[in-house]
């Protein structure tokens, strides 16, 4: 019995020991199968890298290229013959003392013609104590229409009257057929209105022969005439100009008057006629 305990015994260490070495050599396996895990995870990151690094590298020498060439172009650009912005260029369009024109004012586009002044206007005709004045935006539109009459060869055009103080529209003493606006209203007030001579046919001046292209060129630039009305008489609107009304336009111009406008020697009295 005793034997066949032993024999018993000796065959379950030999069992525990087979299964102890089957565990050993799983365990092995198992351990193989973790160290190629770990050894595929490296060379996948440094493949990841490198490819990032390729990528970076792409990266910058595209970058220089561009520099380069913003380079090279920056350089054209220094050393060409381009002298557009070169100062010392004969480029006379902004000189200050040029003198093709016989205007009393020289318009500049980039000055702020929204709220008007009074500026002298060289008028044949209008004497210095009647103030030979107009709003700048007016003597603008006169002289466009001067350059067009001069352009056709159409003699010499004279006038009566431009602007007008409120005293000068109180005093002043309507002539013939033409009317006089109430002191307060008249378009003159506003410096926006010319009396042209020769245009009335039934003065001795009456320009038969021209009168009608005078008064075309006018209204070519936006003067109003009113004929039969008033035949001398031209003047702008006030929408024409931005001005909300007559009125308004009116107060601005007296003022600029009574602040000691208009400027350049053609301001004449506040009641002369
Ligand atoms: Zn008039």
């Amino acid at each position: 019995m005793n034997t066949t305990k032993t024999i018993k015994r000796q065959h379950k260490q030999l069992n525990k020991l087979d299964k102890l070495n089957k565990l050993n050599k799983l365990n092995k396996l198992n351990n193989q199968k973790g160290f190629l895990a770990v050894i595929g995870i490296v060379i996948g990151a440094v493949l990841i890298a490198f490819a990032a690094m390729v990528l970076f590298l792409t990266l910058l020498v595209s970058d220089g290229t561009k520099k380069k060439s913003l380079d090279q172009d920056v350089g054209a650009k220094v050393t060409n013959n381009d002298t557009n912005n070169d100062p010392t260029n004969n480029d006379t369009n902004n000189i200050p003392t040029d003198n093709t024109t016989n205007q009393p004012y020289k318009p500049d586009e980039e000055q702020d013609l929204s709220t008007g002044y009074l500026v002298c206007v060289s008028l044949p005709g209008v004497s210095a104590n009647r103030t030979p004045a107009l709003d700048v935006r007016v003597a603008r539109r006169y002289l466009a229409v001067k350059q067009e009459l001069d352009a056709l060869g159409i003699p010499t055009v004279r006038f009566t009257w431009a602007f007008r103080t409120n005293c000068q529209q109180i005093n002043i003493v309507p002539s013939g057929r033409n009317p006089k606006a109430k002191p307060g209203t008249s378009p003159h007030e506003a410096g926006r209105a010319l009396d042209v001579v020769g245009l009335d046919p039934s003065s001795g001046a009456f320009r038969k022969n021209d009168y009608f292209t005078i008064v075309k060129v006018f209204q070519n630039h936006g003067w109003q005439w009113l004929a039969k009305k008033d035949p001398p008489h031209m003047h702008i609107d006030a929408g024409e100009v931005g001005e909300v009304s007559n009125l308004v336009w009116i107060q601005k111009a007296q003022a600029d008057y009574k602040r000691g406008g208009p400027k350049g020697g053609c301001r004449g009295p506040e009641c002369g006629s």
